[in-house]
């Protein structure tokens, strides 16, 4: 019989009830027992849901109360010293120190590295690592909720992060080699899985996502290293994971291990059935991932079969599971509470819950059930319906994409031609100061919002509201001295909502939530269909806020690259061109924006970077189209109006030539944080335009000084131009109070002027 087994479930619950447990806890309105119970309820509730839809194996220890990277080193006592005491004295305290830093009776502990897990919205925190560590178990959680799964009637399989994987995601505090703790690390692996054995698992699915990324010599011995010495231990049988992408050259090695079964992301890469099937022992169970984990569509159950049959001729049924591409960590939990939707793309929408449905009639089908047929039958409609819908495709979209050409992708003129000419028009000083966009988004502003939400308060009284925010904003900026205007973003809630509300083709959801990072949630919109602009989106604000002041107003929008990068995106067609629909409708805003008197319009691409695909080979042809995406977006301007684009994050060096490529005018960078050290990418490549390196750190209370402010120009000075180089702060300011917000900025702008009066303009 085929099983039908889900590799990880969404932890956060359906109405976020984690979220609130711990939140409480953290504000001392709640006990660790409270919290703990809550965890459990979650537990017990998710592996209820998974079995009821159809599950035959739930997945334990997929649970966290926070990060599941975090969770492990916790477990093999990977704890940095500076938590150690706290860890020991109360080890939620500690867990949760490390997750988040302490601050506290004079105590002040940073926290942990967060990073994005993978290609995923999803951070992780980055374990700490140093030569001659130890490990050893601290504690036994994945033992408890295995024993707590099988009193709660799951027949569950413990997941863990494998040794390798974990090592390779941590960081090494003292420039050791992280892969020469493995064998110390392994030993405790080994007495883990010991302990599974005894408590009665059979199997343990142990993650080893690296093995989709580039892996050198070096990583391939650490695989078969860490192998080999778990192949004689007392275990469960060991379910190599991989997920997010192709095993690829990494295959050969992976057959080689002495484990029992792999299983395979076959929604991403199915063309790489075939080879696995070719390459690994007989004696294997294999996992086969077929339903996306981290989309939110009906899988094409068809051809999900096509290809569970291809398996299932090579090898019989016996060793065989279906299963989603990986955990369901990244999906939300149940689509058929989503009733708002519209009732054509709610019947395309797969959650967590109906994902494991689709397990069940995969299983069943391949088993050669009847019962199957006839919900084969309804997915074939939906798949259907979903393929001939006018609002998914488009002819005057598809006609529109069809007729964009080469030039439609370049400035008219060169970028020296347009800073002539902008000059000219602008008459900034030197050094011209800004900010990236939004000020402080108070808690007035957000009642205000929510107010006319649910309609208690009217547009009218809503827009008499903004436009007061909007005038003191601007009226701020003037007295601070401020030389390129911003409105202020008071009537965005999120810079990817506030746009995807407007288009065609986005649906928004109720309950749609997936977890950041620790308590933190999203809920990312869904493009089902052909994008489309009916109507400006924020020309009204903009041309309201220009016509409050002499000074160049920025016009403020979020660039193609980002809206694709934070949605859920359709699977029907290549992201590319979704992205491009995306792109032409937001060059219609640019346009709209220009000939409503904006000189200077700003396109936000704050995810260009996180787009980068895993294996560097593929690099190239994502930058391609993500740089052509925002070139259409800024290219159908006059000479003479100035595109500026943001993006808040340092790693810059290896992708420096692309974001060169995308050729506006001006773009703004994190820097602060790292202390300009991005600049070093500007040594190696010379950037011909315009640069605002952020001159503080907006993610923080603290005020710097002007001093500092000045120190970070110097340091810019010295490797970019006098006339590139723009003043502002490294990010949006809509998290702070306008208290500090002044504060910085007068510091910011005394700066730029101090500069001034020591350069020629
Ligand atoms: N314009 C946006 C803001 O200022 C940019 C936000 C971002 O970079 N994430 O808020
Ligand atoms: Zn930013």
């Amino acid at each position: 019989m085929t099983q039908a087994i889900n590799l990880g479930f969404p932890r956060i619950g359906i109405r976020r009830e984690l979220k609130q447990a711990v939140e409480a806890y953290w504000r001392g309105d709640a006990d660790a027992s409270a919290l703990q119970m809550q965890a459990k309820a979650l537990r017990h509730r998710h592996w209820q849901l998974q079995h009821a839809a159809g599950a035959d194996i739930v997945p334990c220890n997929d649970f966290s109360l926070y990060d599941h990277v975090l969770d492990t080193a916790f477990l093999f006592d990977a704890i940095p010293q500076r938590y150690c005491a706290l860890a020991d004295a109360d080890p939620l305290q500690g867990y949760f120190a490390m997750a988040r830093g302490l601050q506290q009776d004079g105590v002040d502990l940073p926290a942990l590295e967060m990073t994005k897990w993978f290609d995923t919205n999803y951070h992780y925190l980055v374990p700490e690592l140093e030569a001659g560590q130890a490990f050893r178990l601290r504690g036994d959680k994945p033992v408890a909720e295995f024993l707590e799964a099988r009193d709660a009637g799951a027949r569950a399989r413990p997941v863990l992060l494998g040794p390798v994987s974990f090592l390779l995601l941590s960081k090494s505090i003292d420039g050791s080699d992280r892969l020469d703790l493995l064998p110390a690390l392994v030993a405790a692996y080994a007495e883990l899985l010991g302990r599974l054995a005894d408590a009665g698992a059979d199997w343990v699915q142990i993650d080893e996502p690296c093995l989709v990324l580039d892996q050198d010599g070096d990583d391939h011995a650490a695989y078969r290293d860490a192998y080999a010495a778990l192949a004689d231990v007392k275990r469960p049988k060991l379910l190599l994971a991989t997920y997010f992408g192709a095993i690829g050259d990494n295959l050969a090695l992976v057959a080689s291990l002495p484990v029992d079964g792999l299983h395979v992301d076959l929604v991403r890469v199915p063309q790489q059935l075939d080879e696995v099937l070719a390459a690994i022992p007989a004696t294997w169970t294999l996992s086969l991932g077929l339903v996306d984990g981290r989309n939110v569509w009906r899988t094409d159950l068809d051809r999900a079969l096509a290809l569970a049959r291809r398996a299932h001729a090579a090898r019989g049924g016996e060793r065989l599971q279906v299963a989603p591409s990986c955990s369901l960590l990244h999906a939300p939990i149940d689509a058929t509470l989503e009733h708002q939707l519209p009732a054509d793309v709610l019947r395309w929408l797969a959650f967590a819950r109906q994902k494991i449905e689709e397990l069940r009639i995969l299983a069943d089908a391949l088993d050669g059930m009847v019962s199957a047929q006839g919900s084969l039958e309804v997915a074939r409609e939906r798949i259907a319906s979903r393929r001939a819908s006018k609002k998914v495709h488009r002819d005057d979209v598809a006609a529109r994409l069809a007729s964009v050409e080469g030039a439609d992708s370049a400035r008219p003129s060169p970028y020296t031609v347009r800073r002539t000419q902008q000059r000219a028009r602008f008459k900034l000083p030197a050094y011209p100061t800004t900010t990236i966009g939004s000020f402080p988004q108070t808690r007035e502003v957000r009642e205000a919002r929510a107010a006319f939400r649910s309609g208690k308060r009217s547009q009218a009284e809503y827009d008499a509201f903004l436009a007061a925010e909007t005038e003191a904003c601007v009226r701020a900026q003037e007295a601070l001295d401020i030389d390129v205007l911003v409105h202020g973003e008071f009537e965005r809630n999120d810079m990817v909502e506030y746009f995807g509300e407007q288009l065609d083709g986005f649906a928004f959801t109720k309950n749609g939530w997936v977890q950041s990072y620790g308590s933190r949630c999203v809920k990312p919109p869904i493009i089902y269909g052909d994008v489309a602009r009916p109507a400006p989106m924020t020309v009204r604000w903009s041309q309201y806020a220009q016509s409050l002041t002499p000074r160049p107003m920025k016009g403020m929008l979020t660039g193609p690259v980002t809206v694709l990068q934070w949605s859920f995106v359709r699977d029907d067609q290549p992201r590319e061109r979704t992205c491009r629909q995306i792109a032409l409708a937001l060059r219609d805003e640019v346009l709209d924006l220009e000939a409503a008197g904006i000189g200077i319009i700003q396109i936000d691409e704050p995810a260009l970077r996180e787009g980068l695909p895993l294996r560097r080979a593929d690099w190239k042809a994502y930058l391609d189209w993500a740089v052509d995406s925002f070139r259409i977006t800024q290219s159908g301007v006059r000479d003479d109006t100035q595109i500026h684009t943001h993006m808040c994050y340092s790693e810059f060096n290896d992708i420096i030539e692309a974001v060169a490529a995308m050729d506006a005018d001006v773009i703004s960078i994190e820097t602060s944080r790292s202390r300009m050290e991005l600049l070093d990418a500007f040594v190696r490549f010379r950037y011909p335009n315009g640069i605002g390196p952020g001159v503080y750190d907006i993610h923080s209370p603290r005020v710097p000084d002007q001093g500092e402010m000045t120190e970070l120009l110097h340091k810019a000075r010295d490797v970019l131009e006098a006339g590139q180089i723009w003043v502002n702060p490294d990010c949006g300011l809509k998290t702070r109070g306008w208290k500090e917000t002044r504060a910085a900025l007068v510091a910011m702008v005394a700066a730029a002027k101090a500069l001034r009066s020591d350069t020629p303009a």
